[in-house]
């Protein structure tokens, strides 16, 4: 049988949320032994997830814990100015410790809900001893950024935005098995990370570069991208409420 895939996705309410979890999901059920962790960043789960999860079909947990006030987003905010989904990936952490056992085999994903997961990308991580690793393509001003790789180790990364950083890597670049993350209880990302050092914060405790496992072609292939969705004008559809003419379906 297959070791599970977890993957874990911090999700929020905005206008795109629903068609980029639709997206997300419909990719998942291509996914044979999956367990999806959704955690919403909200006082309480909203029916618009519930309703989606239930249709889906896939096994899932739901679950919900705010961002506290002070790290929060403000409306205006540019979105690198305060770090995105740490207390929701956290929580579901926190999920697997509760739920888990260190012989249950498994791997765990961070998957946003924007981006955009070619099928063989979790082909690739299946089977990840400690943390595997594999090319994101569209982020840090680059097409991708990726894993250097020498006689089938890592040993460094192709990457131009702080290459200093201890693992200069995006959040959907890697997966860590289940029972390295429940032998390091107290492993999590940290809220308070500067700028680009979210990964880092939980990577540092878990693995060091040479343990890294590439995956994808030798980190060669990019089968997950950084995508990002536009934030829709409502200007026509405002000027038609103002006007008592709007419409709700
Ligand atoms: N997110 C969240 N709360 C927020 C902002 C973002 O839970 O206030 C989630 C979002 O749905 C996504 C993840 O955190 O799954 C990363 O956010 P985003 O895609 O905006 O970050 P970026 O990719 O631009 O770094
Ligand atoms: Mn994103």
């Amino acid at each position: 049988i297959l070791p599970i895939i977890y993957v874990i996705t911090p999700t929020f309410t905005r206008l795109v949320q629903k068609a980029e979890l639709v997206r997300l999901s419909q990719t998942l059920m291509h996914v044979p032994s999956l367990h999806w962790i959704v955690v919403e960043d909200a006082a309480t789960k909203t029916s618009l997830v519930t309703e989606l999860l239930k249709q889906s079909g896939l096994q899932y947990t739901h679950l919900n814990v705010e961002t506290p006030k002070d790290f929060k987003l403000k409306e205006g905010d540019p979105n690198w100015l305060k770090p995105r989904g740490v207390e929701q990936r956290n929580l579901a952490l926190q999920w697997l410790r509760d739920n888990r056992e260190l012989s249950d085999e498994g791997v765990v994903y961070f998957a946003d809900d924007d981006n955009t997961y070619s099928l063989q990308l979790f082909q690739e991580m299946r089977f990840t001893k400690r943390v595997s690793v594999w090319p994101v393509g569209l982020v840090g001003g680059m097409r991708f950024e990726r894993p250097l790789v020498e006689n089938g180790k890592v040993t460094g990364f192709y990457t131009a935005w702080k290459p200093n950083r201890p693992f200069p890597m995006d959040m959907a670049g890697f997966a860590i098995s289940l029972q390295l993350l429940l032998a390091n209880p107290t492993a999590h990302f940290h809220l308070e990370a500067e700028r680009g050092y979210l990964e880092s914060s939980l990577l540092e405790t878990l693995v060091s570069i040479e343990e890294l496992e590439p995956k994808a072609d030798q980190c060669r292939k990019v089968l997950i991208w950084h995508t990002r969705t536009e934030k829709p004008k409502m200007k026509q559809e405002e000027a038609l409420q103002k006007q008592g003419l709007g419409s709700d379906i």
